[in-house]
């Protein structure tokens, strides 16, 4: 007891001696506290796909670099409980209910087929592990100094950093990039409190310990479907309550997202579209929530054991000192930006889903790069045009471009291709035929302006389309490139001729 008392008055005591220290200069790593020496090139806020990928290009474009993470592991939201954790979830959840429903077709018979789920959240924690660990091996190997704690604003070319350790230090660099990326946002106008048990967010939705009975998710965006399709495969019965007339958040073609609809509905999910969620009120072990018509009318009451709040996510600047040096933020609490990734204050270089965009971590990536390529040699490119979304359900959803109706409220003409997935060799040998590609080309030019597919491995396939609109690309060009057979990807060449002249096999 004794022992115990003493090791935390001295723990007590080294902090408050670190509180006092508040040094001006370059990290040092190895001997903890900031030692006064000459200021970093760049310094990075955030350590997300955003961060960690500028604070390594910068580095190995040859600037001295620091990335200050507060979080006990890097990479940010994406690595540590966003993108990995949940693509975890969704492969092994799919072939946990593969096993269970799909491969008795298949010829293959097994019984006693049952889930494990702490081992599956445990296959789950050792991917992030693995990845976040593999980040700390690249700054390593890099010589990027990640500080570990706090940042905040002290002049624009000064922060200070609350160390997670304890005490404080000041760190100082000619450019600063603000990557502070995104928190999920709360219910609007309040009256749902998360809890991460039986009111989650998608970080709790990653981790429940059991399978509810009854699961109701606030908002069919990406989060709400995702995650949706986990739990709904381990055995939830999942109710979506959309506000909106359709699924998929923004960017989805209108469609694709009603195809996906039938699609998820036929695996189980519960849709209750242009409805609005009022307040959710726990009781007796239960949360019970009351919705109405989107425009007012019907009401009705659900009751869950676990109730998902999937709204959206919201810009993190909270503490950052942002007003003591001036940097303007808009109604949405995002930064804004030039297109050069400059803030409203010189030398400050924001990036990712901290300011305007789809909140996407590729995005973040290919921003970091640039924001960095622009504080070196004055160039940088990201085409805005160009940036793939990726809905990893299954059938996955992928999209790239203009949509049909985006097209049809600009009064650009257009043709469409399409090329279904039953028609295609490979998908129907995989006993896997759902979906369809659909391609959007210029009616004038035939240049491709959209591409959307609701198919296996449409996550992959749409890089493909990436680079044909990142190229220019005409249907045309895409519909005379040999694609190999047996493949999926053939359909997504026959709905490039379907664009251009006509399918062979449809
Ligand atoms: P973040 O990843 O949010 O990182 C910001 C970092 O900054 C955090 O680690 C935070 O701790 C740190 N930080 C904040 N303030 C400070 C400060 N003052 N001092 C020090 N550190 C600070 N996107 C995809 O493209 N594909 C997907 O499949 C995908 N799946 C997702 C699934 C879920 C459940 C969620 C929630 C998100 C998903 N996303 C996905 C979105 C993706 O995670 C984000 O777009 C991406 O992480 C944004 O990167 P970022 O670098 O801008 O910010
Ligand atoms: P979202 O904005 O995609 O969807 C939120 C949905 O909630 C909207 O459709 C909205 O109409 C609905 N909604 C809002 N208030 C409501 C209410 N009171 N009642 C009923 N419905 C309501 O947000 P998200 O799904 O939380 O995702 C956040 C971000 O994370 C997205 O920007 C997405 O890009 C990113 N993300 C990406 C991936 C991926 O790339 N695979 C996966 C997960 C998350």
């Amino acid at each position: 007891m004794l022992q115990v008392q003493k090791a935390s008055q001295r723990a007590v005591l080294r902090r408050s001696r670190h509180a006092a220290a508040v040094h001006v200069g370059r990290w040092n790593p190895s001997r903890g506290l900031a030692t006064p020496s000459e200021p970093y090139d760049a310094i990075v806020i955030g350590a997300g796909p955003g961060g960690y990928v500028a604070a390594i290009k910068a580095a190995q474009l040859g600037l001295k670099t620091a990335c200050i993470e507060k979080r006990d592991a890097l990479g940010g939201t994406c690595l540590n409980v966003g993108c990995i954790p949940s693509k975890a979830m969704l492969n092994n959840s799919h072939m946990y209910h593969q096993t269970q429903h799909d491969i008795k077709r298949r010829g293959i018979d097994v019984s006693g087929v049952s889930l494990n789920l702490p081992q599956m959240l445990k296959a789950k924690e050792d991917a992030v592990y693995g990845l976040t660990r593999g980040v700390e091996t690249l700054f390593k190997m890099n010589k990027v100094d990640w500080i570990k704690g706090t940042a905040s604003f002290v002049s624009p070319t000064r922060l200070s950093v609350q160390l997670n350790e304890g005490g404080e230090t000041e760190v100082e660099a000619k450019n600063i990039i603000i990557a502070t990326g995104s928190d999920v946002a709360p219910f609007p106008g309040g009256g749902i409190e998360i809890d991460e048990k039986q009111i989650v967010s998608s970080t709790g939705a990653l981790s429940l310990q059991k399978v509810p009975e009854k699961m109701v998710i606030i908002g069919g965006g990406i989060i709400g479907l995702e995650m949706g399709s986990v739990w709904s495969r381990l055995g939830a019965q999942v109710t979506v309550v959309e506000f909106l007339s359709g699924i998929g958040g923004a960017g989805i073609d209108e469609e694709i997202a009603k195809q996906f609809q039938k699609i998820l509905a036929k695996q189980g999910i519960k849709f209750m579209l242009n409805t609005k969620v009022l307040s959710a009120e726990k009781k007796d072990g239960k949360v019970y929530v009351s919705t109405e018509g989107a425009k007012g009318g019907k009401e009705e009451t659900l009751d869950a054991d676990v109730v998902l709040v999937s709204v959206g996510r919201v810009p993190v600047t909270k503490n950052l000192g942002l007003e003591k040096i001036g940097v303007e933020v808009d109604p949405r609490g995002r930064i804004v930006i030039d297109d050069q990734y400059n803030t409203s204050v010189q030398g400050v270089k924001c990036i990712g889903d901290v300011t305007f965009g789809p909140m996407l971590a590729h995005k973040a990536e290919e921003e970091g790069i640039a924001a960095v390529e622009y504080i070196k040699t004055g160039h940088g490119h990201v085409n805005y045009h160009a940036i793939p979304s990726v809905v990893y359900t299954h059938p996955e959803v992928a999209w790239v471009g203009k949509t049909e109706q985006e097209l049809k409220a600009a009064g650009v003409q257009y043709k469409i291709g399409k090329f279904p997935f039953t028609a295609n060799s490979r998908a129907k040998t995989n006993l896997d035929t759902e979906g369809q590609v659909k391609f959007i080309t210029e009616k004038e030019t035939d240049r491709i302006l959209g591409v959307h597919i609701i198919g296996p491995n449409a996550g992959e396939m749409i890089g493909e389309a990436t680079l044909a609109l990142e190229y220019g690309a005409s249907a045309e060009d895409v519909a005379r490139t040999t694609h190999a057979h047996p493949t999926l990807s053939e359909a997504f060449k026959e709905a490039a001729m379907a664009a251009y002249q006509k399918a062979i096999h449809f």
